[in-house]
């Protein structure tokens, strides 16, 4: 069992602006009425939703932390990178959601037409109108297979066809580590390996991807990312400490409903034992 809580921070979450289901008002109205006092807008590859969620969080008397979930890659191998507590104008940052906005439209192109040679229809029109403004992503494709009765939910669309391993699991897109990180390691912005659990790699690949990380100028590493079994957390916590990474945290919600956590809730972390990232903003 894990030992999921409400906490009073919350560093990772997704709005409309990317794949979430609430709006950015709503997001930060939801976190409020669970008690977050200080919480990260972190959408995919997007900075849209921060100015709006911004102004309700300072409305509310809340801290609202800059974010973002850069999609990256070490050695092909597609990783997540959440950078947080940049300035408002950063051009580095927007130079990179930027770019990886059109790998986004240029790798929706791809995975439909590797669809279609499935046999499928093609679903990219579809999946850019049902992203609309939102950044098109694997769950815009998912929600349009369910749509058209290609499969009967969004597990099932990423087991067949979207997820690790599948053909919508592109791999050479994203930058590589090595590009992007000196640039935003040089600015005003923490960059933190999200979710180490959720890759298909093995501890040992692990432990390499983050010494590499530590060494392009990361600064932590996300310990709790949801509702992971809290040995796992444990682990996470000792590697945190062995490569001397702070901590971060977060829910990683996209919405009230579906396989994710909700907002402020996340396994429990020891705050004693690990370098906590959020130490930093004030609430
Ligand atoms: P993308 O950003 O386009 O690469 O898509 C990745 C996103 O798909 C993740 O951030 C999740 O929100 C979502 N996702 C991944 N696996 C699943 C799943 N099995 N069921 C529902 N959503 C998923
Ligand atoms: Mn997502
Ligand atoms: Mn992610
Ligand atoms: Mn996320």
């Amino acid at each position: 069992m894990s030992d999921t809580r409400y906490q009073r921070i919350d560093l990772h979450t997704h709005s409309t602006a990317s794949d979430g289901k609430l709006s950015p008002t709503e997001l930060v109205q939801l976190a409020h009425q669970q008690e977050v006092q200080m919480l990260a807008l972190t959408d995919h590859d997007t900075t849209a939703g921060l100015s709006e969620a911004k102004g309700v969080a300072t409305s509310l008397g809340m801290t609202l932390v800059n974010g973002c979930e850069l999609s990256v890659a070490w050695k092909k191998i597609p990783l997540h990178m959440v950078a947080l507590g940049f300035d408002d104008d950063c051009s580095i940052m927007a130079k990179w959601t930027q770019h990886n906005q059109t790998v986004r439209l240029e790798r929706g192109r791809q995975i439909a037409d590797l669809l279609k040679k499935k046999g499928l229809p093609d679903l990219f029109d579809k999946a850019v109108e049902e992203a609309g403004e939102s950044q098109l992503g694997r769950p815009h494709f998912a929600k349009v297979m369910i749509l058209e009765g290609i499969v009967k939910d969004m597990n099932k669309a990423f087991d067949h066809y979207l997820g690790n391993k599948k053909l919508g699991q592109i791999r050479d897109v994203w930058p590589q580590l090595e590009e992007i990180m000196p640039e935003l390691a040089a600015t005003n912005c923490e960059l933190v390996l999200a979710h180490p659990k959720r890759y298909p790699l093995t501890v040992t690949k692990l432990k390499a991807i983050m010494q590499d990380f530590k060494a392009l100028g990361g600064d932590a590493i996300e310990v709790a990312s949801g509702n992971e079994r809290p040995d796992y957390v444990r682990f996470l916590e000792r590697l945190s400490r062995d490569f001397e990474f702070k901590a971060s945290a977060g829910s990683d919600f996209h919405g009230p409903f579906g396989p994710w956590t909700q907002v402020g809730r996340f396994t429990q972390v020891h705050e004693q034992e690990i370098s906590p990232i959020w130490y930093q903003w004030q609430v």
